[in-house]
């Protein structure tokens, strides 16, 4: 797998997209659908949509001619491009992650859904069966299916459910779940509940289109990924609810990121590792043709590179059919 991920979807010219990317020699885009928060397909019943015009049918169909495949990603609980009135509005109602001040857990301005709620995860399961009753997309990525790696979340839910499942209240809250008598029962609660959620996206896409790939671009070190996000990516592996991950080894030191590459092929089967390579951080288009070698010597299954939008940016595209 040759791919790329595509942020800025109702920016993107899929007709010089699709055709500099097959001459680039890249077989695969990840680009993104949806965010916890936002359609960027228009008029969605699940989600505000933020384009009206729809360019994506069509530009399917482009990438199709020329033999790329097109997966949808899906940011689940970051609210990428979601329109500040609609964040306003969920904040309101209590339904965003919250830190140990009790404020919404902000990133770049933009607030974070709280994983624990059935209604937040209802949208990202929503959108999957939307997209997959009207685009012929060739698979279905998650992204952002995890915590924030700021402290967080302790808003009223979490605090509800977690001494549900813990059995009696939590007297000092937050304080005994993140340096306290609970801490570690938190982390195991927070990775169940993503845990249920990656197995409720799994199966709204198996049951709408079974043998369709799904995925997941992850935190590539698994114990940290585990700890500080919630995100057991192995175990869902193992249990099948995913067929590959998309290990974002967003790292410019060559011997690093072989040095990682390994520990990923030893942690998972070949087969199912897509490595992500962070090109946007490579100056130079030899040093992403070296990472890009390494991937190939260690026989992981492919590559991701983030991504189209910088590659625009600076106007040029790797050339991957060079040293194959
Ligand atoms: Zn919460």
């Amino acid at each position: 797998m040759r791919a790329v991920w595509i942020s800025e979807t109702t920016k993107l010219d899929w007709d010089t997209a699709t055709a500099a990317l097959q001459h680039a020699g890249f077989n695969t885009m990840y680009v993104n659908f949806a965010s916890g928060g936002a359609a960027l397909y228009p008029r969605s019943a699940v989600l505000p949509s933020v384009v009206s015009r729809d360019d994506i049918a069509r530009g399917i169909q482009l990438a199709h001619q020329r033999g790329i495949a097109v997966h949808a990603k899906i940011i689940a609980a970051f609210m990428f491009k979601v329109p500040p009135s609609f964040q306003q509005q969920l904040t309101a109602v209590n339904r965003v992650e919250r830190g140990p001040d009790g404020k919404p857990v902000l990133q770049s301005g933009q607030a974070w859904l709280c994983p624990s709620q059935k209604a937040n995860r209802d949208f990202i399961t929503g959108a999957i069966r939307e997209i997959l009753a009207r685009y012929s997309v060739d698979g279905i990525q998650l992204d952002y299916i995890r915590f924030c790696e700021q402290p967080s979340c302790f808003c009223p839910h979490c605090r509800r459910e977690f001494e549900q499942v813990l059995g009696k209240p939590v007297r000092h809250w937050p304080a005994d779940v993140m340096n306290g008598a609970f801490t570690s029962r938190f982390i195991e609660w927070k990775q169940q509940v993503i845990n249920d959620w990656m197995r409720q996206c799994s199966e709204e896409v198996r049951k709408a289109r079974p043998g369709l790939p799904v995925s997941a671009a992850v935190f590539p070190e698994l114990a940290r990924a585990r700890e500080e996000k919630a995100q057991d990516w192995k175990l869902w592996l193992d249990r099948g609810w995913i067929d590959y991950v998309c290990t974002m080894t967003y790292t410019t030191g060559l011997p690093e990121f072989e040095a990682r590459v390994r520990t990923q092929q030893a942690t998972i089967p070949r087969q199912k590792l897509v490595v992500g390579i962070g090109s946007w951080k490579l100056k130079q288009s030899g040093d992403i043709a070296s990472q890009v070698a390494i991937v190939r010597r260690h026989g992981a299954a492919g590559f991701a590179m983030f991504s189209y939008d910088d590659f625009v940016a600076r106007r040029f595209l790797p050339n991957l059919a060079a040293g194959r």
